[in-house]
This record gives C-alpha cells, sequence and structure tokens, in this order.
C-alpha cells in the first residue's frame, strides 16, 4: 500500500515489472510519462459472466426466480458459441475501460470466452458453469473435461495463453448439483489442484430450502460431504449462520462479495464485515453484467464501501483502502494469483491503470483511497495495461479490436434471439 511520487516503474520485454525508482531510467528501449496520474495495480472482478452484457437489461426489477425462469434462460437458450465470442468482447472492453485487468468468469460455450480473452489481451479464470438437476451427471462431467482439454491445447499451442487463462471448475451451485457431481469435482480439484468456482448461499429461498430437505445451511451441507477447502472460490455467500462464518473460516474458503447484484435482485447483504474479522479472504465482484447491469469495479467498490455502513449503521466498517485491496490484492489471493498479480511489485505482471488526477473534483487531493472509492469514477481511466502492454486506451476502446463492429454484432444478436 505504499505510495511514490514522481516515480517510473520499469517493465521488462516480458510484461515484468523489474523495479520501481525515483531515477529517470536512461537503458531503457521506450520511456511513456503519465502527468498528473495515478498509475494503481489493475483491478481484479472476482465473479461474473461476462457475456451477458447480451441481455443486459432485457429485463429487471423482478424476482431472481422470474427473472432467470421467464426472461433469461429462454434467451440463453438461443445463443450460439458466436454470440458468446462477440458478447465476451463486448464485456471485457467495459471492463477494461474501469481498469480490471483480470476476471473470474463462469458461463458456457466458455471455450469462446478464452479465445476473447487472448483477444483483448485479458487474463482469466475460466470455469464451465456445469449442472445436472435433470439428472445428466456424466453430462456435465463431460463439459468440463472437454473444455479444460481445450484450455490446454491452447497452453501448448499458444505459449503465451499460460499467463493469460486459468482454469477452474465451474459447478453452478449447490441447489442445481447432485451430490454426486459436487464430490465428483472435489475429486477432480483433489488431482488437478485446479479451483472451483460456485454460487452459494445466494437467496433466503437457498437457505429454506436446505433446511427443509437436509437439516443444513447449504455451508454446512457442503462441509458435511467434504466439498469445501481452500480452493473454493464462493460466490455470494448471503445467507449465513454463525456456524456457517466458523466453517468458511476453518476451511479457508474465498469468499466473492457482489454488492450490487445481491441489491438489486433483492437477494440481502453478505457479513463481509465479520468475515473480514474472522480472517476471510473477499474478493470484490460484479457478478455478471444481467444482474448489475455494469462491469464497473468503481461502482463495486463505493457500493461495498456503503452498504455495510448504511445496514450496520457504523462508518468505521469498511473503509476504503480496505475497499481498494478487496479490488486488488485480495482479490488476486482469491485466485490463488497473488504471487502475479494485484500489486505492483518487482517479479508480477506490470498489469495496471493510468487515473486521471487533473480534474476539478479530484482536487484538492488529501487521501488516494477516499479519492478512489468515494470521488472517481470509470470516466477517470485513462489507459489499461496487462503485462506492460497498453489493452485498452481512452478516446480508442481496445487495441486490439473494434469496439464499434463488436456492438454492431451484438446488436444483431440481440434482435436474432428476441425474434
Ligand atoms: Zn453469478
Amino acid at each position: 500500500m505504499r505510495i511514490f511520487r514522481n516515480a517510473w516503474l520499469i517493465v521488462d520485454e516480458n510484461g515484468i515489472i523489474v523495479k520501481i525508482t525515483k531515477s529517470p531510467p536512461n537503458d531503457v528501449e521506450e520511456k511513456i510519462t503519465f502527468k498528473h496520474s495515478l498509475i494503481m495495480p489493475g483491478f481484479v472482478n472476482t465473479h461474473t459472466h461476462v457475456p451477458m452484457t447480451i441481455l443486459r437489461g432485457l429485463k429487471d426489477d423482478v424476482d431472481l426466480k422470474e427473472w432467470l425462469e421467464k426472461y433469461i434462460f429462454p434467451a440463453e437458450a438461443k445463443l450460439t458459441a458466436d454470440d458468446v465470442y462477440w458478447g465476451s468482447l463486448h464485456g471485457i472492453a467495459e471492463m477494461l475501460s474501469s481498469g480490471i485487468t483480470t476476471f473470474n468468469d463462469m458461463y458456457y460455450f466458455e471455450e469462446r470466452i478464452a479465445d476473447a480473452v487472448l483477444k483483448a489481451g485479458v487474463r482469466a479464470m475460466l470455469s464451465r458453469g456445469i449442472l445436472d438437476i435433470a439428472g445428466d451427471t456424466e453430462k456435465a462431467i463431460k463439459a468440463t473435461r472437454e473444455f479444460l482439454d481445450y484450455v490446454k491445447k491452447l497452453w501448448h499451442t499458444k505459449e503465451y495463453s499460460k499467463n493469460h487463462i486459468f482454469f477452474a471448475y465451474g459447478p453452478h451451485a449447490p441447489y442445481t448439483c447432485s451430490k454426486e457431481l459436487l464430490m465428483k469435482v472435489r475429486e477432480m480439484a483433489n488431482d488437478t489442484k485446479f479451483r472451483i468456482h460456485i454460487h452459494l448461499a445466494e437467496t433466503k429461498w437457498e437457505l429454506t430450502t436446505f433446511k427443509e430437505k437436509h437439516g443444513k445451511t447449504p455451508v454446512e451441507y457442503l462441509d458435511s460431504i467434504g466439498f469445501l477447502g481452500p480452493d473454493v472460490m464462493a460466490a455470494h455467500v448471503v445467507w449465513t449462520t454463525d456456524n456457517d462464518l466458523e466453517i468458511l473460516a476453518k476451511r479457508k474458503v474465498k469468499v466473492l462479495h457482489n454488492p450490487t447484484s445481491n441489491l438489486k435482485l433483492a437477494s440481502g447483504v453478505a457479513r463481509i464485515p465479520e468475515m473480514l474479522k474472522k480472517g476471510i479472504t473477499v474478493g470484490l465482484a460484479t457478478d455478471g453484467p444481467a444482474s448489475n447491469n455494469r462491469l464497473n469495479m468503481f461502482r463495486e467498490m463505493l457500493i461495498a464501501a456503503l452498504i455495510h455502513k448504511g445496514t450496520k449503521l457504523d462508518p468505521k466498517l469498511m473503509p476504503a483502502k480496505t475497499i481498494v485491496r478487496l479490488a486488488t490484492i485480495e482479490g488476486a489471493k482469491v485466485l490463488g494469483l497473488e504471487k502475479y498479480i494485484g500489486s505492483l511489485e518487482p517479479g508480477k505482471f506490470a498489469d495496471f491503470v493510468v487515473i486521471n488526477l487533473k480534474t476539478p473534483h479530484a482536487i484538492p487531493f488529501h487521501d488516494i483511497y477516499s479519492m478512489l472509492v468515494y470521488t472517481l469514477e470509470r470516466d477517470s481511466v485513462e489507459a489499461t495495461y496487462v503485462g506492460g502492454k497498453c489493452v485498452w486506451k481512452k478516446d480508442v476502446g481496445p487495441t486490439s479490436y473494434d469496439i464499434w463492429k463488436v456492438c454492431e454484432k451484438v446488436q444483431k444478436i440481440r434482435e436474432r434471439i428476441l425474434t
């Protein structure tokens, strides 16, 4: 959390940070100067379903169940693998525009999301969302294996993709996956050491259903079958008991906090301050753009800073500095990538955001964390770099593709799926 004034960030030809120095470097190939700017670590968005930009605003302000069953599922059933590719490029551009350099995704046609990640030059941990409510457990396992094979093929054929695409298992939720499927995922994760990405205890309905069916909370249930561990990344975790928090802390489960989505879908407010007190690692997340409706880390930081204060009547909860940590280094820990991303240190990837501080509302300047969380918005982002390479620039957009061509495609997809 150190702040360097008038400093140089030296990056090598592999996009790795060499050092941060006060003296201007001489023996470098290229120098770029950012005046009146803050250079900070890229944000880590720990839970999303990126191609859902296509479905954003399709229907808002209804119950989660109605929203899913009446609007989202029928529209998703019409999406092709190509649609998912274009939707991903669309969503990634928006993430880059708010300084997100790494994201954790769960969806289907995940192969095409991997293609979009490589095209955009961003980093992502990707999981093929699986479920077996209809009893098709084998099919779910097969889908996961196929996606892992695809990722391995990319790692093999495109050496650089190893630093951009990370694999995780994606059992959708305890209520959509059978015990058999969950146990199988646990077994595979033990063997391969890849992480597990799951939705957990998102709604009151989920808690009530598990209590009725198993006499346990969703967290207790997963623990009773030996599913929980330090490699589990659990999204939402809103409906928890004191015992649940003990379990999560003991098993070192990582929590993905989606404050906007939880408010918009009226799921509730997760007990994040208590989790942090217990030493649970928490990352910040936007959730999918259809339930947010933005992929904007500045908005997410603001809401995460405000809701806990307001609901607990305590302004000391979730201070700005903590919030910035959740959006950067803690998010990196959630993904198990803290050795590579999440802060600007020698040996890590040069994933950084350039934020313009020469704007009237950033003057006078007292505290950078306060400024980032409470004052600034994504329009302050000047450029986003991944591995020392500029992947997004203000007034240009993504540097490796034409965002307007993508918008045209997405508009056509919208027209097709709604007819
Ligand atoms: Zn989700």
